[in-house]
């Protein structure tokens, strides 16, 4: 473990913990924060000491991404979610857009040493040591997730491995040089330099590359795509979730059983998206508590997550989400009255070898979504057989064509395989 003190505390303790924190930050915010003491003066809380109790944190409203695309398209280019003046801030990510218009966010030293902190726990929850080198494919821009690892696998003293600006066979090349052991990519581009290593006569199992981790897309939580990644870099992947505007909350242990969410440095909540009460299965509802300069307090994430409620054999009393990410509640699909994620297509679509790549197109028919899943196989009887298991799987018969091979894009950072066309 990362800290064994903190990942083990009882229940009790743990909301303790939480509570003390967000008291302390609720002081900072409410003194400093224009976004937060508009937000929060409009729900009735005047000062830190009306933050008491689980009941009066219950009572602070719930925060959407749309307030923050608005406050920031109004005080432009930052907004207004800034606790202290401009000079204090070091970094600057932005979200991909994947859903909806792209936020700015700024961290200050204290909350971007907090960022690595958050990585040690992912990294080292999928036995990454100071004994590994950790390859990083991945050309640095705006997107944070691989900037907090890359800071979080130093802060936990492995070597760090930068593989910016080369292309994938190069990519494959120096990993085998210099003896990398750990990989950390999206999902979507570790099965890609697989790809690229059959091309080029290189098995990935036979590097040293023991663990891999993946961010930026659910996919490591779903068995077929996890079960194809392990295959064939002869590795343990392991999941990992995070978001640019909240922090690397989520992480799996060495039991790959869901993700952990890392309390002792955020609050979780599941809610049903329709009502807002409390739920076992619905959306998770997320608070940082260690970004004083930018935080994001009670946080409606659009993930849809389910609670397991046994504790989990590796020891840690960190709450557990099976599955991992479910989907995002605003990429669900209605498909003839079927809700269906594309992950659920995903995890069906990667059992099927022979497919290198898919994308599923999504367009109007009247009123209802339909679907047509685009799989690049030479061997079209291949997509007889996915159209008969997604009858079967999912209860629904959705279109299949095969597709030429290398026909679709490959994606380095996240893919985008739904295609909605009009
Ligand atoms: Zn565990």
């Amino acid at each position: 473990m990362f800290d064994p003190t903190l990942e083990t505390l009882p229940a009790e303790r743990l909301r303790a913990l939480q509570l003390r924190k967000l008291q302390a930050l609720a002081g900072e915010l409410l003194a400093h924060n224009t976004f937060i003491r508009r937000k929060w003066s409009a729900a009735g809380l005047r000062g830190a000491s009306d933050l008491r109790t689980w009941d009066d944190f219950s009572r602070l409203p719930l925060t959407l991404k749309s307030e923050f695309v608005a406050d920031q398209a109004e005080h432009p280019p930052f907004g207004r979610n800034l606790t202290y003046p401009p000079e204090r801030y070091v970094r600057l990510h932005q979200t991909s857009g994947s859903s909806g218009p792209p936020i700015r966010w700024l961290d200050t030293q204290e909350s971007w040493e907090w960022w690595a902190r958050c990585w040690g726990f992912v990294l080292r929850g999928a036995g990454i040591t100071p004994v590994d080198r950790v390859f990083f494919p991945f050309s640095f821009g705006l997107f944070i997730g691989f900037w907090a690892g890359f800071e979080g696998a130093r802060a936990l003293g492995a070597m760090v491995l930068p593989g910016g600006g080369q292309d994938s066979p190069t990519r494959l090349a120096w990993m085998e040089k210099l003896a990398a052991t750990a990989l950390v990519c999206t999902p979507s581009y570790a099965l890609h330099l697989l790809e690229v290593a059959r091309e080029h006569g290189v098995d990935p199992a036979k590097l040293p590359v023991r663990v891999t981790v993946h961010a930026g897309e659910p996919g490591a939580g779903i068995p077929a795509v996890r079960a194809r990644i392990e295959e064939g870099w002869g590795a343990r992947a392991y999941d990992h979730a995070g978001m640019t505007e909240m922090g690397a909350y989520g992480f799996e242990c060495a039991e790959q059983a869901g993700l952990h969410v890392n309390e002792s440095e955020f609050i979780a909540e599941v809610i049903d998206p329709a009502g807002g009460a409390p739920a076992q299965e619905g959306e998770l509802v997320l608070t940082n508590l260690g970004r004083a300069g930018s935080p994001a307090i009670r946080y409606r994430t659009g993930d849809r997550v389910r609670v397991a409620n046994a504790p989990c054999a590796c020891g840690r009393t960190f709450l557990r989400l099976a599955g991992g990410i479910l989907g995002r509640l605003d990429d669900m699909l209605i498909v003839r009255g079927v809700n269906v994620f594309p992950s659920a297509i995903e995890g069906i679509v990667r059992r099927f070898t022979a497919i290198e790549e898919f994308q599923v197109e999504v367009f109007r028919d009247g009123e209802l979504d339909e679907v047509r899943v685009l799989v690049e196989v030479e061997d079209a009887r291949v997509a007889d057989t996915l159209r008969r298991t997604f009858s079967v799987d999912l209860g629904i018969r959705l279109d299949v064509r095969a597709v030429p091979p290398r026909s679709l894009p490959r994606h380095e950072l996240k893919a985008k395989r739904v295609v909605r066309l009009r």
